[in-house]
């Protein structure tokens, strides 16, 4: 059995009638578990002698002899001073305020143990609360260290201790709770032990070594449920449930932000593998340790994307969430920095300019980057200055070949997520000779009158370039007026306003918009599952990655999706062997992205293509009291208990979700019991 399972009440020992029972009440003790786990707020050192002369460096324990016996004041205030004297020949008084039976029990002559603060008063070393025995009496408690209970009217010291002891006969054989494999790494001892060692130390070192094994027990369950409560409060706003890999990213970066020393961290994912709630569970994590995270996407779209989705399912969870991006104006932006300095921002999304000169955060732990590849490594530099040294963690669809990944990040460590969530169908891929695109067309029609929708995108905004390539502008128009007068469209170029762009995409992905011609700004994050279609033109002029990103911006629900590939002939091209070798990698590209969908293939592919240099481009919880850990005072034990408690769940992602485990087990147990600890203390 536990500790905490032992709801025997206290009236099952001897000696603990109703009224003692009453008494422990008022202590907050009703049961076995509670006796148990009754910290002492002291230890009288039984085991080292102190003379009297030594009054001065702690309590005197020696032996002495009653050499007279005195008497002084009047009348009710008549009080019997015993004069003592130890081997060194030091005399003391012993005052016996209402104690005038001890001239019986301690007679003159009487050989005495004696432990008790002394002090000079009326230039007489005496002390007046002391405990003395006749030696060899046999009545007296073993020398030793003995606890000190906290006390309540009418209970003294020898009766609590009398009913631990008993307790400890009776229930202190309990199991323990700790997993062994952590037990032996940190150097605890065993439940039983500890309880004992609790309540009937025989040195000093041991009560330290009880005290601190209970406090790591309490912190290491508080730590697994903070981390649980808050990945189960995120997981139940989930229409879905997590992929396998999602959960172990989640529980191997967790584990990483545990440990005292900074993380940097690369999350890879295939584009729609759900990175962003990765992103959003390590968030939450570094908020529920008290302190800021920060999320920063590359575009202002994506920025924003991220933003709303936080808004649907972290600001319900009590998540305080910011925007911040260069288009937030003057007046929305100085209340919005004062409230992340003062700590009143949990979350801030946005892009580059989070980490502008003028942003301050109150306690920033983590720094997640998304879509990494876009941003230069000076702007990685100045995000680390922010925090005092926060957690980075970096994501990227665009995988990075495990090889290339050690030689341009060193000690990074790498998290992947290779499963797709469950249901989505691999996206099929045409290709089309420019001139064939007439059929792409019709078959993009058919997916549009089904209420599906559909990207076109070009390589270049309008017809500036002397270069025989469609625009976006261009297409634009021929879309919507040739092509598909039936349907709305709408075009994104980062020549446009934010603002526009913002709700152009807000229209497209509310099904106002049934296609968007664009330039690669969707490349990167965009989330619209009802999009199917993906047509690029010209797609030997983009590189291997915007290809994939691309082609990642549909197939991101159950629906079958489509990317088209339309491509020119090195032949057609005007700027002759340029043109022409270019086109060559160009189709070389075009090809890979037939063959797989797989997103490592395809960056194994660009190096081949491209060679490798341009890739590198506590809170008290409420459901469990702490009795024997002090957040404050324990902050070493706290982090050790983070770092196990997180391991722990590396090794069983499955406590991260609805299924039961030991430990989980002994936490939801441990709860009804506090609670009502609580609600009566
Ligand atoms: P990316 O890894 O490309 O950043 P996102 O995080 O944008 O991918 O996720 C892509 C889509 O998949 C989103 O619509 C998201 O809600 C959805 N998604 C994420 N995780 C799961 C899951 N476990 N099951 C089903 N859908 C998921
Ligand atoms: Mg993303």
């Amino acid at each position: 059995m536990f500790v905490r399972e032992i709801a025997a009440p206290v009236s099952d020992l001897k000696g603990a009638g109703p009224s003692i029972a009453g008494r422990l009440a008022r202590l907050g003790v009703f049961t076995g578990a509670d006796l148990l786990l009754l910290p002492p707020r002291d230890y009288e050192d039984r085991s080292a002698k102190r003379l009297l002369s030594e009054f001065g460096s702690g309590a005197v324990n020696c032996r002495v002899r009653v050499v007279l016996h005195d008497w002084f004041g009047f009348g009710r205030m008549r009080t019997l001073k015993i004069w003592v004297q130890d081997e060194a020949g030091t005399r003391a008084a012993l005052v016996c305020f209402n104690r005038s039976f001890l001239e019986r029990s301690l007679p003159v002559d009487a050989e005495l143990k004696l432990y008790g603060k002394f002090e000079y008063r009326f230039s007489e070393l005496q002390s007046s609360a002391f405990d003395a025995e006749p030696v060899g009496d046999g009545t007296g408690l073993p020398d030793g260290v003995r606890p000190v209970y906290p006390l309540t009217e009418g209970l003294g010291q020898s009766t609590v201790r009398k009913l631990v002891g008993r307790a400890l006969a009776a229930w202190g054989t309990v199991d323990d709770e700790i997993p062994p494999s952590i037990r032996a790494r940190r150097g605890l001892l065993r439940k039983a032990e500890a309880l004992r060692a609790l309540h009937v130390p025989d040195t000093p070192a041991e009560t330290v070594e009880a005290r601190r094994c209970l406090a790591y027990e309490e912190l290491f369950y508080l730590q697994v449920m903070i981390a649980r409560l808050l990945a189960r409060g995120l997981e139940e706003r989930l229409p879905f449930r997590l992929t396998a890999d999602q959960k172990t990213a989640i529980a191997e970066i967790v584990a990483d932000m545990a440990e005292p020393w900074p993380m940097a961290r690369l999350l890879q994912g295939d584009v729609g593998s759900g990175k962003t709630l990765v992103a959003f569970f390590a968030a939450l994590y570094a908020i529920a340790g008290g302190g800021q995270a920060a999320l920063m996407a590359p575009t202002e779209l994506l920025a924003r994307q991220h933003a709303d989705t936080a808004a649907r399912l972290l600001e319900p969870m009590g998540v305080r969430l910011a925007y911040l991006s260069g288009n937030v104006a003057d007046a929305a932006r100085r209340p919005l920095l004062a409230a992340l300095a003062r700590g009143e921002v949990d979350l801030a999304i946005g892009t580059h300019a989070l980490f502008s000169e003028d942003v301050v955060f109150k306690d920033l732990r983590l720094v997640v980057v998304d879509e990494q590849q876009r941003f230069g490594v000076l702007q990685r530099l100045a995000m680390g200055a922010k925090g005092r040294k926060p957690d980075l963690l970096m994501m990227t669809a665009t995988p990075i070949p495990r090889t290339l990944a050690l030689t341009a990040y060193g000690d990074l460590s790498i998290s992947t997520i290779r499963t797709m969530p469950a249901g989505r169908l691999p996206i099929i891929t045409h290709l089309a000779r420019d001139g064939n695109e007439a059929k792409v067309y019709e078959f993009v029609r058919r997916e549009l009158a089904a209420g599906r929708r559909a990207y076109f995108v070009y390589p270049l905004v309008d017809r500036s370039d002397k270069l025989a390539l469609k625009d976006a502008e261009a297409m634009f128009e021929r879309l919507s007026r040739e092509v598909f007068p039936e349907f709305h469209g709408g075009l994104i170029h980062a020549r446009l306003p934010e603002d526009q762009k913002r709700s152009t995409m807000a229209d497209f992905s509310a099904g106002r918009l049934s296609f968007v011609v664009a330039t690669s700004v969707v490349e990167v994050g965009v989330d619209v599952p009802e999009a199917t279609c993906m047509v690029i033109e010209h797609a030997e002029r983009f590189g291997l990655a915007a290809l994939h990103q691309l082609r990642g911006r549909v197939g991101r629900s159950t629906l079958q999706s489509y990317c088209f590939l339309v491509w020119s002939d090195p032949k057609g091209t005007v700027n002759g062997d340029e043109g022409s070798r270019l086109s060559e990698d160009g189709k070389r590209r075009v090809m890979a992205m037939k063959a797989t969908t797989d997103g490592f293939k395809i960056a194994e592919e660009d190096l081949r293509i491209r060679g490798p240099g341009e890739i590198t481009g506590t809170t008290q919880s409420g459901a469990l009291r702490l009795s024997f850990a002090d957040p404050v005072r324990d902050v070493e034990l706290l982090e050790m208990a983070r770092t196990d408690a997180a391991a722990l769940l590396v090794a069983d992602p499955g406590l991260m979700g609805q299924e039961g485990s030991i430990v989980r087990t002994v936490i939801e147990r441990a709860s009804p019991f506090s609670e009502r600890t609580a609600a009566t203390g």
